[in-house]
C-alpha cells in the first residue's frame, strides 16, 4: 500500500514534534507500506519569513518572496529526514526541483500542472521514506513558485493523485472537520464524514482546516482524504464523494472574517457597466465573491460586492484609477463585515434552510447586509462584531450542537 501523509506547521514546530511525526511515519513504514510525507514549514516560519522580508523591503517582489518561502519547507523536510535516520530508518528529503513539481508561472499563487513521479518511485523502491516539501513548485523559467498560503495540503493531494496512493492523510492540530470553528462555537462537534462539495464550501468560507484547492483536486481525481490530528490517535474526518450517514439538513457553519464590502454608487444603467467593473478587477487579479446590483433608476444603478480581506484597498484603488472609464459617482468600502454561511448537501432536497437561518438572525436582531446562495450553501454578510453570536445561534437552530 502507498500512503501519503501531510503534516502542517504545528505538527513539526519543534524537535519533539518532528520526532513524533517521524515515529508515526515509521510505524506506517514498518507495516511494509510505501510512505510519502509532505511537510509544511515549521510552526509560524512562513509568517516570520514575511516579516523578515518586509523589514528589508516593504514591497518585495513575488518572485523573491517565493524564493524565500521555499526555505521554510526545505528546512522541515531536511530535519525530518535527519530525525528518521537517527531512528534508524532510511529516508530522503526532496524539494520541488528534485521531484519536479511543475506549476503555472505566477509567483505566490501558482497552480500545480504536472508532477514527475520517477524520482519518488525510485526512492520508494529502494525502501526509503520519501519526504517532500509542501507548498512549492517550479515554473517554466525554472524559478520557484508557491501555491498560496496553506498550499501544502494541495501538494499532498496532488502527489496522492499522481502516485495513485491508496490513502491520503492530512494531519493537523485539530482532530478533524467540525460543524463550526470550536474556538467560536463551543458546542461544535467533529464530523465523521463530509462530502467534497461541502468541504469545498467550508474550506473556501474560512473553515481553515484544508486549502480549498486541495479539496477541488481531491474531488477531481477521486482522492479520498482523511483529516486527523498528529497529536492523538483519534479517527478524524473522511472527505469523500458520498457519505453513508443519514444527511443532516446542514453539516456546518462557517465564519469568514476576512471579507470586505465595496459599493460603487451611481453607475450608468446600460450594457457593459458590470463587465467593465469586474474586468478591471479581474485584470488586477482580485477575487470577487458576493455581487449585488440594485435596480436601475433614473439611468443609474449601484453595484456592491465583497472581496477577501487583504485586497479591499487594492480593489478600491483599481476602481478609483479607472474612474473615467467606469463612470460612477462615488465608491465606498466597509471593512467591519464578515460572512456567515451554512453548508449542507441536505438542503438540496429540503426547502426552508434560508428562511430558518434568516429567522434565527431576526430573533438575534442581527441585520443582514448581503445574501448569496448556492445549491448547498446560504451565506449572509453581517457586522463583524456580531459574528460569534450569529454563528452560535445558527449552529443551535440547526441542531448541530453536541
Ligand atoms: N507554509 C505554508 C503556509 O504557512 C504552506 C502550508 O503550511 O501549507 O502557508
Ligand atoms: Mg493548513
Amino acid at each position: 500500500m502507498l500512503v501519503v501523509k501531510k503534516f502542517g506547521g504545528t505538527s513539526v514546530a519543534n524537535k519533539e514534534r518532528i520526532y513524533n511525526v517521524a515515529r508515526r511515519c515509521i510505524e506506517e513504514y514498518q507495516k511494509g507500506n510505501d510512505v510519502v510525507v509532505v511537510l509544511s514549514a515549521m510552526g509560524k516560519m512562513t509568517d516570520e519569513l514575511i516579516e523578515l522580508a518586509k523589514s528589508v523591503n516593504p514591497n518585495p517582489s513575488k518572485r523573491e518572496m517565493d524564493m524565500l518561502f521555499t526555505t521554510g519547507e526545505q528546512t522541515s523536510v531536511a530535519l525530518m529526514a535527519m530525525a528518521m535516520a537517527a531512528l534508524g530508518v532510511p529516508a530522503i528529503s526532496l524539494n520541488a526541483f528534485q521531484v519536479a513539481m511543475h506549476t503555472t508561472s505566477n509567483y505566490g499563487n501558482a497552480r500545480l500542472k504536472r508532477i514527475d513521479t520517477e524520482r519518488i518511485r525510485h526512492e520508494l523502491e529502494s525502501r526509503k521514506i520519501v519526504i517532500v516539501t509542501g507548498f512549492q513548485g517550479i515554473n517554466k523559467y525554472d524559478d520557484y513558485t508557491t501555491l498560496g498560503r496553506g498550499g501544502s495540503d494541495t501538494t499532498a493531494v496532488a502527489l496522492a493523485a499522481a502516485l495513485r496512493a491508496d490513502k491520503c492523510e492530512i494531519y493537523t492540530d485539530v482532530d478533524g472537520v467540525y460543524t463550526a470553528d470550536p474556538r467560536i462555537v463551543k458546542t461544535a462537534k467533529k464530523l465523521d464524514e463530509i462530502t467534497y462539495d461541502e468541504m469545498l464550501d467550508l474550506a473556501t468560507l474560512g473553515a481553515g482546516v484544508l486549502h480549498n484547492r486541495s479539496v477541488e483536486m481531491a474531488k477531481k481525481y477521486g482522492v479520498q482524504l482523511v483529516v486527523r490530528s498528529s497529536l492523538t490517535s483519534e479517527e478524524g474526518t473522511v472527505v469523500k464523494e458520498d457519505v453513508k450517514v443519514e444527511r443532516m439538513l446542514v453539516s456546518g457553519v462557517a465564519v469568514d472574517k476576512s471579507a470586505e464590502r465595496i459599493s460603487v454608487v451611481g453607475l450608468a444603467d446600460k450594457p457593459g457597466t458590470a463587465f467593465r467593473l469586474f474586468d478591471a478587477l479581474a485584470k488586477a487579479n482580485i477575487n470577487v465573491d458576493m455581487i449585488l446590483q440594485s435596480v436601475g433608476r433614473d439611468n443609474s444603478k449601484d453595484i456592491t460586492f465583497t472581496v477577501d480581506g487583504n485586497c479591499g484597498e487594492e480593489a478600491l484603488k483599481v476602481i478609483e484609477d479607472n474612474k473615467t472609464r467606469l463612470n460612477y459617482q462615488h465608491v465606498e468600502i466597509e471593512k467591519n463585515v464578515c460572512k456567515v454561511s451554512v453548508v449542507g448537501a441536505g438542503m438540496m432536497s429540503n426547502p426552508g434552510v434560508a428562511a430558518k437561518m434568516f429567522e434565527c438572525l431576526y430573533n438575534e436582531h442581527i441585520n443582514i447586509k448581503m445574501i448569496s446562495t448556492s445549491e448547498i450553501r446560504v451565506t449572509v454578510l453581517i457586522d463583524v462584531n456580531e459574528a460569534e453570536r450569529a454563528a452560535n445561534a445558527i449552529h443551535d437552530i440547526f441542531g448541530l450542537a453536541e
